[in-house]
């Protein structure tokens, strides 16, 4: 599936739920999802969410790549390490997703959104245990300390962003934030009730079992 770059409250429309794609807005009443829950299209008010087994397997698929902004590649190679560790498929997969450090930098309020987390990280602004990280996707271990370059706290509108985002979000208990030195650490690995998503993740796991 290729990238998508249509309208982001069209998705969370299409799942039903809300997968805060839009930063502070989702968190205001002009969130789309509030104020028109059913699917887009000009059928979507006249068409419930009730779906068949092998829908649901598939939505639930598609709810958490696109809460997390990852591709359908990449999600297959997460849920193939996921299937390989011990414990409980669909929660390792959903910890893997927790700790990538897009997610973290979001989960810390230190971006608008996942997707601008990725942007900052691209552009060099992001150092783990003091070295940067360019990947957005890089996993993140217990005790890894994330913060932002020299260069880039001096950078006026990330100075203003970070003013914007301060508690936009509840910081998960996994994750202890230091709001003035602009750094968070993995304090612990996030468990399932960390994962603020509602889903079913053992019908995705049901998915890639067929
Ligand atoms: Fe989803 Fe609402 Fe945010 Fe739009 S504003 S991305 S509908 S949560």
């Amino acid at each position: 599936m290729g990238k998508y770059n249509g309208p982001l409250c069209r998705l969370c429309r299409a799942e039903g739920t809300k997968l805060f794609l839009k930063g502070k807005r989702c968190l205001t009443e002009k969130c789309s999802l509030d104020r028109r829950n059913y699917p887009p299209g000009h059928r979507g008010a006249r068409v419930s969410f009730k779906k068949s087994n092998y829908k649901s397997q598939l939505r639930e698929k598609q709810k958490v790549k696109r809460f997390y902004g990852v591709g359908e590649k990449q999600f297959r190679i997460f849920f193939a390490k996921a299937s390989k560790q011990k414990g409980i498929t669909g929660e390792n997969l959903l910890r893997m997703l927790e700790l990538r450090l897009d997610n973290a930098l979001y989960r810390m309020n230190f971006a608008y959104s996942r997707t601008h987390a990725r942007q900052m990280i691209k552009h060099g602004h992001i150092t783990v245990n003091e070295k940067k990280v360019s990947i957005p996707s890089y996993l993140l271990k217990k005790d890894d300390v994330i913060s932002f370059k020299e260069k880039a706290m001096k950078n006026e509108n990330i100075k203003g962003m970070l003013e914007e985002v301060k508690g936009l979000v509840d910081v998960p208990g996994w994750l202890l934030v230091d709001i003035e030195k602009l750094t968070g650490k993995v304090n612990v690995l996030p468990v399932r009730d960390d994962i603020s998503l509602e889903i079913e993740e053992h019908l995705i796991v049901e998915l890639y079992s067929k």
